[in-house]
């Protein structure tokens, strides 16, 4: 039976991903070797990180000033490495909370120095985007994520800050154009929507750089991981290549804008269907729902178990909702088939039939 794997993360890559991973596990572009055999500094591996960097530059319309940076330790590694770089031994960071994500980096990032939380949506259990508060700019940044895989919200519109902005993009990197300047900091852990575990991709601002007054340790400096081109010590080959491989087939299919019309119209037929589904719901804020994660729940939630075996009867895997909150949640990320939203769609509209 096929699979429509709905996974939040590590998610879905595309087939061709795969396969081509898989042989260069073998023998990577003919050379007589595996990938996870040669040296990182091999103009074989060189070359996959140039490319790689060059490409997330093109997709994304890096502008001049910025340095693209593929490190590890995950997106939550960022916590603590973005206020040891960005945040002044006697500044304060600000941050938007929405949920576990941002909770993680206000309390990871003060171990380092002095946080505000600005806004929150705390009091509705994380199910929209704050807006209309207010930013004091003499925060050194404000720090937001801007999809939030746990509850299903995303920041569709970007407001203005006048300060540097740190955005947490770990899973919707990639889905949609994004305009890089608005931002002094983008970060994101491979493993949504761009490669393997192992990889965490990081843009940031250069001019940022080497005000804090801090003593950093190389490894968690991103000066020395510019300085080195991304190899200041041994990188994560696979996920890299991993993302790599991702990255040249998002450039084929047409790019970010081409990214945005599929996800839009995934999005959009499975929000349809929990709209109208009357055995279920939507648990965010029409206007701030995400088109990666969607959240949903039973009106009657003593049918989940129920719901579950019914989806698994159709191949439709990975789906329940986040152990912290329950319910159901599906990812959309890019290369999740419009096919295998169509099977969820015809599930739920079979669950409800069979339940009249
Ligand atoms: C998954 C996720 C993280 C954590 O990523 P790791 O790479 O596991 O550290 C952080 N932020 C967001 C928004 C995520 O979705």
């Amino acid at each position: 039976m096929k699979l429509h794997n709905f996974c939040a993360g590590p998610s879905i890559l595309p087939q061709t991903v795969i396969d081509q991973s898989a042989k260069a596990i073998i023998e990577l572009d003919h050379i007589g070797l595996s990938l996870l055999e040669i040296s990182h500094r091999s103009n074989e591996f060189v070359a996959i990180i140039e490319e790689s960097i060059d490409l997330v530059k093109s997709l994304l319309n890096v502008p001049e000033g910025y340095e693209v940076l593929f490190l590890q330790g995950g997106a939550s590694m960022q916590f603590a490495m973005v206020p040891m770089n960005l945040l002044s031994v006697n500044g304060t960071a600000g941050i938007v909370g929405t949920g576990v994500w941002t909770s993680k980096a206000i309390k990871d990032g003060q171990c380092i120095g002095k946080f505000v939380e600005v806004a929150s949506s705390e009091d509705k259990g994380f199910t929209y985007i704050p807006k209309g508060f207010k930013v004091d700019s003499h925060l050194d940044y404000l720090h937001i994520a801007t999809n939030n895989t746990i509850y299903g919200t995303e920041w569709h519109q970007i407001p203005s800050f006048d300060l540097p902005l740190v955005a947490d993009m770990s899973s919707n990197i990639f889905s949609r154009p994004i305009d890089v300047s608005k931002f002094g900091l983008i970060f994101a852990g491979a493993q949504k929507n761009l490669g393997a575990a192992g990889a965490t991709l990081v843009i940031v601002k250069k001019d940022l750089l080497g005000k804090t007054g801090r003593k950093v340790p190389n490894m968690l400096d991103y000066t020395a991981h510019i300085k080195g081109q991304s190899l200041y010590n041994t990188p994560p080959v696979f996920a890299i290549y991993t993302c790599l491989l991702t990255l040249r087939w998002l450039k084929n299919l047409g790019g970010l804008a081409e990214m945005e019309n599929r996800n839009q119209a995934k999005s959009e037929l499975l929000y349809k269907e929990i709209d109208r589904n009357s055995l279920i719901y939507g648990v965010t804020e029409k206007e701030d729902r995400s088109r990666m994660n969607v959240t949903f729940r039973l009106q009657d939630e003593a049918m989940n178990e129920s719901l579950s075996a019914f989806f698994a009867q159709r191949g439709i895997v990975n789906i329940e909702g986040h152990r912290s909150v329950g319910g159901f949640r599906a990812s959309l990320y890019n290369a999740l088939p419009i096919e295998s939203v169509e099977v969820l769609v015809e599930a739920l509209q079979s669950f409800e039939q069979s339940h009249q």
